[in-house]
């Protein structure tokens, strides 16, 4: 016996002491299928259509629920009144009103879902069939990224990623970037709240779990999306929730994110929670993710309350953030919001002079990109560039040299008072093809690597994939 429910979801927050909140609701394969074929463009970002695909998109990446798009246009409205539930096929469109009844007060969108029960009571939720999604035509709307523009326009793409959360079977978060939180807000990319959540319904997508990273601490370490920060002005936001399967530091619960700031900048590093008495942690790491002690920031309470903040000048290069509490044993959910300003957007990673009068790029990210030309250095009638690391506990790293404009050779020496050292290492075509690759154990130290061609003269781009090769 089938018996249908039909389920409206309004703007209403629900207050709770964790984050994230699920319906009992959710899609029995895991699988949806959705018609889509708005019509027309935004203004200034693309057709409707690409916009809620990569919607769709977003969510499909981060968990194992699979959303289908099928181009063309379905009613959404279709066997949608009173005591109708709806199609068991999944529609999507602009729309004056609800299927006949008005939206609310700045109600942006409605998604429409509709099950069947999985008893008589319709106790426990239902097995989802259709979650048709209506956006307020009534509203001006445009696609972007970023800020809330102040000009009026609803940003559609960020709407329908939290519509298409809640056909998925969440409720409101109360977590205060989280893209499922009740109302629209600068945060345009679904954040780790809102991942967590959907994982809790359909499991984590195994791919998005190769996002943490293995490293020399052996602690967890995840790089958000969005973990490259670049330009005169860009903010970032993150959710999470300090638990005991967290990795402990001294007693204490420690998330760790990596974010690489491609510029000189002024950070506003602000960390807060309503549950526990917040630490934060910002330390910038070498291409071997070695700590680099001098550029190591913590605070406790600069921020309201008991709140962390970090403001200050930090320069470009890969940084580990670290949320944790300045007691012990402290749970809860936590926000972070990253600032970060430059008034030279074309500022990067340092350079100096080597007495041997070669530039040599000091503590770039793993991955450095760069070119050989005219301008560089000529060292035996070819073209070198230098790139300085730091290693400061025993690590066995592998190091690519890949291009396709050249045969390369690398070159890996320690340095010792700022001159070569005893350790010399070269490879031609360890790699795939002519590519250069070197794998080793390095102590502690201060080595160069020295990209150059195999035969005199040649130049073009090159990419350098430095990976740490664990026990
Ligand atoms: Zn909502």
């Amino acid at each position: 016996m089938r018996i249908s429910a039909l389920l409206l979801i309004t703007l209403l927050s629900i207050n709770s002491s964790h984050a994230f909140e699920v319906s009992e609701n959710f899609w029995e394969n895991g699988q949806a299928v959705f018609h889509v074929g708005i019509s027309g463009s935004s203004p200034t970002g693309g057709t409707w259509n690409d916009a809620f695909k990569r919607s769709m998109s977003a969510w499909s990446d981060v968990s194992s629920f699979e959303f289908v798009a099928v181009d063309d246009y379905l009613d959404p409205c279709i066997d949608r009144g009173e005591g109708l539930f709806g199609d068991g096929s999944t529609g999507i469109d602009f729309s004056a009103s609800v299927c006949g009844s008005e939206f609310g007060a700045n109600i942006l969108a409605v998604t429409l879902s509709a099950g069947i029960c999985q008893n008589l009571q319709c106790t426990g939720g239902f097995l989802i069939t259709d979650g048709d999604i209506l956006f307020n035509s009534s509203e001006a709307w445009d696609v972007y990224s970023g800020s809330l523009r102040f000009d009026g326009d609803s940003e559609f793409e960020r709407v329908a990623l939290h519509e298409l959360g809640h056909a998925l079977g969440l409720n409101h978060s109360s977590a205060n970037s989280a893209i499922m939180r009740a109302f629209v807000s600068d945060t345009d990319s679904l954040q780790s709240d809102d991942i967590a959540g959907i994982a809790s319904i359909y499991g984590e997508n195994e791919m998005a779990q190769e996002i943490t990273l293995a490293n020399i601490y052996g602690v967890t370490l995840v790089a958000p999306d969005n973990a490259t920060i670049s330009g005169s002005n860009s903010s970032n936001n993150l959710s999470g929730t300090l638990s005991s399967s967290d990795n402990q530091l001294d007693g204490k619960s420690l998330d760790l994110y990596q974010y690489t700031f491609e510029n000189d900048s002024l950070i506003d590093i602000q960390l807060d929670s309503q549950s526990f008495d917040p630490f934060l942690y910002l330390v910038r790491v070498s291409a071997t993710q070695s700590a680099l002690p001098s550029f190591t920031f913590t605070d406790d309470n600069s921020g309201s309350g008991n709140n962390a903040r970090i403001n200050r000048s930090i320069q470009a290069g890969t940084y580990w953030l670290g949320v944790s509490s300045a007691s012990n044993a402290a749970q809860g959910s936590y926000d972070v919001s990253i600032i970060s300003n430059t008034s030279n957007p074309s500022t990067s990673f340092e350079t100096f002079t080597s007495v041997y009068g070669v530039d040599v790029l000091i503590n770039p990210n793993p991955d450095i990109s760069g070119s050989l030309g005219s301008t560089d250095f000529i060292f035996n009638n070819r073209f070198l560039d230098l790139v300085q690391i730091e290693v400061t506990a025993a690590s066995t790293v592998r190091i690519d040299l890949n291009s396709s404009a050249f045969d390369a050779s690398l070159l890996l020496v320690d340095i010792v008072s700022n001159e070569v050292g005893n350790l010399a290492l070269q490879n031609d075509n360890n790699g795939s093809g002519t590519n250069s690759r070197l794998e080793t154990t390095l102590s502690p130290g201060t080595y160069w690597l020295g990209v150059t061609s195999f035969s005199s003269g040649e130049s073009g781009s090159y990419d350098i994939a430095i990976t740490l090769v664990l026990p």
